[in-house]
């Protein structure tokens, strides 16, 4: 366990910094004509970008074959095939001519340059806010710049530690920016193994639906995935590669749930207590502490009249029964949200029959990489092309970022409102109303169940190659939309009549509202953070409360994504806001920090206003999970992706308030 309290020196620190691995690649030995037939599979896009940074030389972003228009899902700028041949033959060119004098490690592109490519690659300009958040996140010059950035003659108090509870994404990560700042920390976690999500959701057909290459951290190497969109497998594995090259393991307590967490004003410490399966309690010291348990981690169990009478298995999608063989059973799968829709396609060849109990149909967006394996190319230019996954990212990120964020503009004078919420969002629904009658044209029965009725992205989008309505169209397969009446030994009942089945599948979702539920966490004067928010959690930038001092929430109140982006972004920000915060504390010489009250209700007032500016909160909006039990949103995050990240990237000390000297 790490209980250092003073900082490790230059050389240590060497073996643990996050470094430049993001930018490592393997030299070309291919002859001419492999790397050509590589070249083909590539987007083009990207591949002048990274000839571009290999040769330092701009002239092939000068000539007049350029992307035309950058959209969501197309990764060759909507050029042709022969200007694509043209700009794959001059890639070539710069390619073998830099194998050939030895692959000589590019120099750092200047600011110009990088921009210069980006705005060749949006086919349009980038504005300056976004280009500084692009240029942070590929980190082409290597230079870490999201790691905590002490002063290097800042001297850590003895005794200065921080207790992780949870090691998901969000608590591997921090793990890792604290040992590379070389603050001690430690880490208890429920399960026996990392990854949160990624380890409990193991269910089949599991994968991420935020392209892999972005969601994944910003600072690993890209050519770690099989698929487009991760299989949680590959997606597990990547958190304990990682975990186990750092060595964070060493720092983890395995299989002790945190049970209370209490803030002591006079030591201006926290007292964390936990417990083992076998009641063993574990209580830890600590100066601050880093809340990463996750929104989406504490399955809902719905309340179904007769549920615990039902004879068969029962189990969530969550907590998957590997010894339940489905193979010839009558399977029941309650839910057709993210889970269920990967779940059904999943299982659909191996059961007997597949009857789907649906409340509300969800929207679809085509994406023909969703279920697709990434290329022998593209594998190949992620491990010899310097850059060419940084400017893939880029384009996803480009993509994902902000756009569809005024499709859940509310325009309540909007004719159609509130089945669309204004007329980008009409457009839309005209885009996936045609994708789900390219495939059901013929069926208008399951067109109409599978419609929904409300407006793209106001409840979680899917991303989808065809495979849930292939699945649903099949003969074994039934999709009840009447309510659930009740359950019994041997059925699930509806006014439809009664369904029996072997296996109820719950595929319904987490409780996501209840943030940092079921754990006590009390603050200063005995507080405790549930009765303070009195059921309506926020945070100040999503992270930090009042009267909670140096208590950091990961995936807190206002930070779920629902206008695309990946999570692991927005703890990316949220890890840059809390090591300014430590910054503050260890460079200041102050026992605690925390935000001013005043910043607190300022920053809650303005997100709640932002949030009922959108869809997602509309009264008309039924069974979502965004919306808590009292029908308001607080869970999601309503600010374009640039914005948190330019709010979390340092600690405003007007928005603060600073205690006492570090004893
Ligand atoms: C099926 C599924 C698919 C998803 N797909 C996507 C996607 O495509 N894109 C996307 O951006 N996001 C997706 N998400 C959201 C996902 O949860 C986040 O992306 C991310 O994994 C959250 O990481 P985390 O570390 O914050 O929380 P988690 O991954 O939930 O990890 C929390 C950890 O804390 C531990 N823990 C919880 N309570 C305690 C306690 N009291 N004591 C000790 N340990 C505790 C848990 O055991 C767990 O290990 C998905 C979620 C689910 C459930």
């Amino acid at each position: 366990m790490s209980q250092k309290g003073v900082r490790m020196d230059t050389a240590q620190l060497d073996g643990i910094r996050i470094g430049r691995r993001h930018l490592r690649f393997d030299p070309i030995t291919d002859d001419d004509a492999t790397i050509a037939a590589h070249l083909e599979q590539l987007s083009v896009p990207a591949l002048i970008a990274s000839v571009v940074g290999i040769t330092g030389d701009p002239s092939l972003l000068r000539t007049a074959i350029r992307p035309r228009e950058f959209i969501q899902n197309e990764f060759q700028g909507k050029m042709t095939p022969a200007e694509l041949a043209e700009l794959r033959r001059r890639a070539l060119a710069g390619v073998t001519a830099w194998r050939d004098a030895g692959c000589p490690q590019p120099r750092d592109p200047s600011p110009e340059l990088i921009r210069e490519t980006m705005e060749w690659i949006n086919a349009g300009p980038v504005p300056d806010d976004y280009a500084a958040l692009y240029a942070e996140e590929m980190d082409l010059a290597g230079a870490n710049p999201r790691a905590i950035g002490l002063a290097g003659d800042a001297v850590i108090p003895p005794g200065f530690s921080v207790l992780i509870i949870g090691l998901g994404e969000a608590g591997l990560l921090a793990a890792l920016r604290l040992q590379e700042a070389g603050i001690a920390f430690e880490i208890i976690e429920k399960n026996d193994d990392v990854g949160g999500t990624w380890y409990e959701n193991s269910y089949p057909g599991c994968r991420v639906d935020v392209a892999s290459h972005f969601y994944s951290y910003s600072f690993t190497h890209a050519d770690q995935f099989s698929d487009y969109y991760a299989r949680q497998p590959e997606l597990h594995r990547y958190f304990r590669t990682l975990m186990d090259e750092f060595g964070i393991g060493e720092h983890v307590h395995w299989g002790h749930e945190v049970t209370r967490a209490e803030w002591d004003e006079d030591a201006g410490r926290w007292t964390v207590t936990a417990t083992a399966a076998d009641g063993t309690r574990l209580t830890r010291s600590a100066t601050v502490v880093f809340a990463g348990v996750g929104f989406l981690n504490r399955p809902l169990i719905p309340d179904l009249p007769g549920l615990e009478r039902f004879a068969g298995p029962v189990f969530h999608a969550a907590q998957w029964d590997h010894d339940v063989d489905l193979t010839g059973a009558r399977v029941a799968l309650v839910g057709a949200g993210a889970s269920g829709f990967q779940i059904g396609p999943a299982i659909v060849d191996d059961v007997a029959a597949l009857t789907v109990f649906q409340r509300t149909p969800q929207w679809m967006a085509p994406n023909p990489r969703y279920h697709a394996a990434v290329g022998d190319g593209e594998h190949w230019a992620m491990r010899h092309l310097p850059g060419y996954s940084r400017w893939y990212r880029f384009m996803l990120m480009l993509q994902s970022s902000d756009k569809m964020l005024d499709l859940v503009r509310a325009d309540e004078n909007w004719p159609d409102f509130p089945r669309t919420a204004n007329a980008a969002s009409a457009a839309r629904r005209e885009v996936f109303v045609n994708w789900i009658t390219d495939q059901l044209g013929e069926d208008p029965a399951l067109m109409a169940k599978v419609t929904p009725n409300y407006p793209p992205m106001a409840k979680r989008m899917l991303q989808d190659n065809g495979s849930w309505l292939r699945c649903l169209r099949r003969d074994h397969v039934e999709l009840v939309t009447d309510p659930i009446l009740g359950i019994d030994e041997t059925g699930i009942l509806t006014e439809s009549g009664h369904h029996d089945t072997d296996v109820i599948v719950l595929a319904t979702g987490f409780r996501a509202s209840e943030m940092l539920w079921p754990m006590d966490i009390i603050g200063r004067d005995g507080v405790s953070i549930a009765d303070w928010w009195d059921g309506k959690p926020a945070a100040y930038n999503g992270i930090s409360v009042p009267g909670f001092p140096n208590f950091f929430i990961f995936s807190g109140p206002g930070t779920g994504l629902a206008h695309a982006g990946s999570v692991m972004f927005m703890t990316e920000c949220q890890m840059r806001y809390a090591g300014a915060a430590l910054q503050t504390l260890i460079e200041g010489g102050h026992r605690s920090i925390e935000p001013s009250e005043a910043a607190y209700h300022r920053y809650r007032d303005r997100l709640q206003t932002e949030i009922s500016a959108l869809m997602w909160g509309h009264p008309s909006i039924e069974h979502s999970w965004y919306k808590a039990a009292d029908g308001n949103v607080y869970v999601l995050s309503p600010w374009r992706s640039v914005d948190y990240w330019t709010m979390t990237g340092a600690v405003d000390p007007d928005d603060h308030v600073l205690n006492g000297a570090h004893r």
